[in-house]
């Protein structure tokens, strides 16, 4: 998508470890009105698959998934990074690596929440190593629903995750796909 490959290019900034932050409009700050055009872009790609509900992940995933949501007209549903007190009864789990801070999270959704016959897209801001989406599909498959795709926005394909995911059957759709990106120079490019 030209947009975002120029909004990130604007926009974005490269730290270590292969980091690239996008701050101002996704993961700190909200442009509400450039996700909107994401999540119309999301609809257009997947308006034919039956999606009822969309999972992401806390909390970058949440605005962009609602964001999204409003064009499918259906619930979004967040995974939970940690088991608390608020959640009552049974609930799928799935152990995930962080890949920004290092760190094991169980990921928790209430069963209620995940139901057989379920048609989930799954949203989520960046894909790296795709830990974070072997974990949400985890969730969808245990509660006997189906994953009808992925849809990221930036996905660092030089990284093992879209290869990944995809060779499982399934359908990833990633808005961005940064093909490099050097620290030193600065230097984006897209595939
Ligand atoms: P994965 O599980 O695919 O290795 O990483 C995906 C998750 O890690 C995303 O949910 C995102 O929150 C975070 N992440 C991975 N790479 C980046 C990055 O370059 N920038 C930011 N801001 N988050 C990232």
């Amino acid at each position: 998508m030209k947009l975002l490959e120029e909004r990130i290019r604007k926009d974005g900034q490269l730290g270590a470890g292969n980091v690239l932050k996008v701050d101002c409009f996704l993961n700190h700050q909200i442009d509400v009105d450039f996700l909107c055009e994401l999540g119309k872009e999301f609809e257009r790609l997947f308006h034919d698959c039956g999606v009822n509900k969309i999972l992401t992940i806390e909390a970058s995933g949440i605005g962009v998934a609602c964001l999204t949501a409003q064009y499918f007209h259906v619930p979004v549903v967040f995974a939970k990074k940690s088991k608390t007190t608020n959640i009552f009864g049974d609930v799928y789990t799935a152990s995930v690596e962080s890949y920004t801070h290092g760190t094991t999270n169980t990921i928790v959704v209430a069963n209620r929440f995940l139901q057989p016959g379920d048609r989930v897209l799954i949203i989520d801001d960046f894909l790296a190593n795709g830990k974070a989406l072997e974990g949400l599909i985890k969730l969808v498959r245990d509660a006997g629903a189906e994953v009808v795709g992925a849809g990221i926005v930036i996905e660092k394909a030089f990284q093992p995750g879209g290869d990944l995911i995809r060779s499982q059957g399934v359908r990833v759709e990633s808005l961005a796909r940064v093909a490099s990106m050097n620290a030193e120079t600065g230097e984006i490019s897209f595939i």
